[in-house]
């Protein structure tokens, strides 16, 4: 691999590019792009920056999911690694939400250390942004099931990264006293 900081600044100038007309779902409809890098600083502090592909991963997290990304893009810009694990965490849109949502439970279990790290971070960012920004018509119960279906999936990335963890049980402590789930 290239250096570090070359590659890092690629993977944060491609994902960009790649979300530029997307938002957040809340209600200050955030630019998409924020959700990607507080992922990636989440992640980069937590493993004292010890892990550039899982970074990368980071910034990378929705891009075959929610552009028009491809696995193959992918490999030949930040290599292997980033894009195995970029598809690791990326649900089959052709399903249903409630099925992806399910196999989510289901199958991170059976996940990569660094997917098991990207999964805590990225339902922290969620649950971070849902209580700062509610989605608009998003009712108590629908943030309610959001929240516990977070730490569902949650629950078998255990064990790995105290320091997520602990971000991760702050957020999820907050958001459960907030929407009474
Ligand atoms: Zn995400």
């Amino acid at each position: 691999m290239d250096n570090d900081v070359v590659k890092l600044s690629q993977a944060a100038d491609y994902a960009a590019r790649q979300h530029s007309a997307q938002r957040r779902k809340g209600a200050r409809a955030e630019p998409y792009v924020n959700h990607l890098t507080e992922v990636a600083a989440m992640l980069a502090e937590a493993t004292d920056g010890a892990d550039p592909v899982l970074v990368m991963g980071g910034l990378l997290h929705d891009t075959l999911e929610d552009t028009d990304a491809t696995y193959e893009d992918l490999v030949a810009r930040f290599g292997p690694e980033v894009a195995a694990l970029v598809a690791e965490v990326t649900d089959d849109k052709s399903l249903p939400k409630d099925v992806r949502k399910r196999l989510q439970i289901e199958k991170t279990p059976s996940k990569s250390r660094r997917a098991k790290l990207l999964k805590i971070a990225d339902k922290t960012s969620n649950l971070q942004s849902l209580m700062h920004s509610p989605p608009a018509g998003w009712t108590e119960e629908r943030l309610r099931d959001y929240v516990v279906w977070a730490a569902d999936v949650v629950r078998s990335c255990r064990g790995l990264n105290a320091k997520l963890e602990a971000r991760f049980d702050a957020a999820y402590d907050t958001a459960r006293r907030r929407f009474g789930a």
